[in-house]
């Protein structure tokens, strides 16, 4: 068997959703497990999290009816609520919960007749300027959607556009936005992402709502020391399939990109980019062989990539090799990408995940 995999520990999960909510200050917390958990596995990190977490969030009422066949009962947000009308009866008949945050939404929740009363989270655009009512519109939306009477409860909602930039001042000026435009209005209020549960305590949210955190990348590109507790959560890894001598001044790969200087012990790793390895890797990227730290050499091919083991005359076939994971870690390989641990995540594919920590 090829011996590419995903191991994903669901312990570390739960340690990362558990820090989520003590950074929370009692806030609840929705695990968000949008785009199959990260790469994760939706259903099982969902499973994982089952009897601990307030709640799950995903991107479309798709991915909730997956957690729901699974057995999860737990509240599940849509955080771009409904696309067309004809979702909201199986929105109420599931017991989802849903942001709104467009017009159309409203005209759409005004004209449908429903099965029980749902559950909306009203998104104001506080600054990122992609979904959601402006500030001076929010009010108005807000009492619309109470007086349909299909409502139980509206959540007031906003998302931060630069959380992760510690030393940058829109964080504060949205949650000032934020303040001014749902003054007044009752409810509980949902504006804390991962970076901002990180790095923005002085931020309020009744609730939070974690994603990358819980897979335990840091959204910082800088070191921020409350990020360092987070335990990574997939640990992507395979052999050494093969190895070759090379002397000095031979190319290795596509295009020559890499050429030995020395002589070199090059070794050929089953994995490539057709897995989610990202294409772009340099020349130098780190990656560990039996716990020996090592780079990458040459192009990522598409099933396999090349190392350097002239300094690990140990390592040979067989050696293991982890690409990321608790030794390399996935947010600076990321950036040597141009990427973020986000994408490398949500990339995974082919490899099959293996679960640890039930
Ligand atoms: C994806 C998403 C989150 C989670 O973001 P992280 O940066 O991964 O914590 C939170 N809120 C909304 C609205 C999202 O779309």
């Amino acid at each position: 068997m090829r011996p590419a995999r995903a191991l994903i520990d669901l312990n570390a999960l739960r340690q990362n959703y558990r820090l989520a909510r003590e950074l929370s200050n009692g806030a609840r917390a929705l695990a968000v497990v949008k785009a199959d958990a990260y790469g994760h596995g939706a259903v099982r990190c969902a499973q994982a999290l089952m009897n601990e977490a307030d709640g799950f969030a995903v991107a479309c009422i798709e991915e909730a009816l997956e957690l729901r066949e699974a057995g999860i009962k737990a509240p599940i947000l849509l955080l771009e609520g409904f696309f067309e009308a004809s979702e909201l009866e199986l929105i109420a008949r599931h017991n989802l919960w849903c942001v709104i945050h467009s017009p159309w939404q409203i005209e759409a929740l005004e004209r449908t007749a429903l099965s029980g009363l749902i559950r909306v989270w009203l998104k104001l655009d506080s600054g990122m300027h992609r979904v959601g009512f402006f500030p001076e519109d929010y009010a108005a939306a807000y009492k619309r959607i109470k007086a349909t009477g299909k409502v139980d409860e509206v959540v007031k909602m906003t998302h931060f556009a630069r959380a992760d930039e510690l030393d940058c001042s829109a964080t504060i000026g949205q949650l000032k936005t934020f303040q001014r435009a749902t003054a007044g209005l009752e409810g509980a209020t949902s504006l804390r992402n991962s970076p901002a549960v990180l790095g923005w305590p002085e931020v309020p949210s009744d609730w939070v709502r974690p994603g990358i955190m819980l897979y335990g990348a840091t959204p910082f590109e800088t070191e921020q020391p409350v990020a360092d507790q987070l335990q990574p959560v997939m640990t992507l890894e395979s052999r050494i399939i093969s190895v070759r001598e090379l002397p000095p001044g031979e190319p290795v790969g596509y295009g020559a990109r890499f050429v030995t200087r020395q002589p070199s012990r090059i070794g050929v790793v089953a994995m490539g980019y057709a897995d989610g390895y990202p294409r772009h890797a340099p020349d130098g990227a780190p990656v560990m062989i039996d716990g020996h730290a090592s780079r990458l050499v040459g192009r990522v091919s598409m099933d396999m990539l090349t190392v350097d083991l002239t300094d690990l005359p140990q390592a040979g076939v067989g050696s293991q090799v982890e690409l990321w994971g608790r030794q390399v870690s996935a947010s600076q390989l990321a950036g040597l990408c141009g990427s973020i641990p986000y994408q490398l995540f949500c990339n995974l594919k082919r490899v099959p995940r293996q679960y640890m920590g039930e």
